[in-house]
């Protein structure tokens, strides 16, 4: 489905859409948000949003919600170990939410990286959430550009151990063992949401006639692996150390 309507809409009705109050819906004819409350809707309004030119948003839910706050504790930066550690556990105890929530307004720097994060984690689950109803929002670009070129001897060996000692080992399909090889690629940016693993598949697929792999990223860069198998051309290969 190809729509009109601005991203810039989109994604802040689908972070209210967690709001157990508020149902959001794209009005795929007006190109507009429309937004129903639980307390002034009728089942009447709700009946029209049943129409096809309708596409309600998903309703984010508290797992949602402590996913991203999980998600959060792993990548904060932080040289605090203790503090760290006491945001883990603020999200095991009674109340995560609130616990996570006072945590924070405790400590403005981290408070800053989560508004941060946040952000970002909202757009790519909205981005996420287009991709996977096949909805392409016309004349906008999401993504980046993105640039994708294979990593020769010498640039693999300037790569951190856990991906430059990765091997290609067997092939899933026939079993073989002999004759395969991983090659790796530098991408210019991280696997992020759904619509920039796509457009690598895309890029890989024209480029390098390739049509699977596994993305590693650290703070600096992002690698792609992948493999193909020299008896059957299967893409499926079992890599490790
Ligand atoms: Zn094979």
């Amino acid at each position: 489905m190809k729509l009109k309507i601005s991203f810039d809409d989109i994604a802040p009705a689908f972070e209210q859409a967690s709001d157990s109050s508020l149902y959001m819906f794209i009005d795929t004819k007006e190109n507009r948000i429309v937004v129903l409350s639980d307390n002034e809707a009728t089942d009447a309004d709700f009946e029209i949003m049943k129409r096809p030119r309708y596409v309600a948003l998903p309703r984010r839910d508290s797992k949602d919600d402590y996913f991203r706050m999980e998600s959060f504790t792993y990548v904060m930066s932080c040289c605090d170990l203790e503090l760290v550690q006491k945001f883990h556990k603020a999200l095991r105890q009674n109340k995560p939410f609130g616990n996570f929530r006072d945590l924070l307004s405790q400590h403005l720097e981290i408070e800053q990286q989560w508004f941060a994060f946040e952000k970002k984690a909202a757009r790519n689950d909205a981005i996420d959430w287009l991709c996977e109803e096949g909805i392409e929002l016309e004349g906008q670009r999401l993504i980046p550009e993105i640039e994708i070129r294979e990593l020769d001897e010498e640039s693999v060996k300037k790569l951190p151990d856990e991906i430059r000692v990765l091997k290609a080992r067997a092939c899933l399909q026939c079993h073989n063992e002999s004759g395969l090889e991983a090659r790796l690629f530098a991408a210019s940016t991280q696997i992020v949401n759904a619509m920039i693993e796509n457009e690598i598949y895309r890029i890989l697929k024209d480029k390098y006639s390739l049509s699977e792999y596994a993305g590693w990223s650290d703070d600096s860069q992002t690698v792609l692996v992948a493999a193909k198998c020299p008896k059957c051309g299967s893409e499926e290969i079992f890599f490790d150390y």
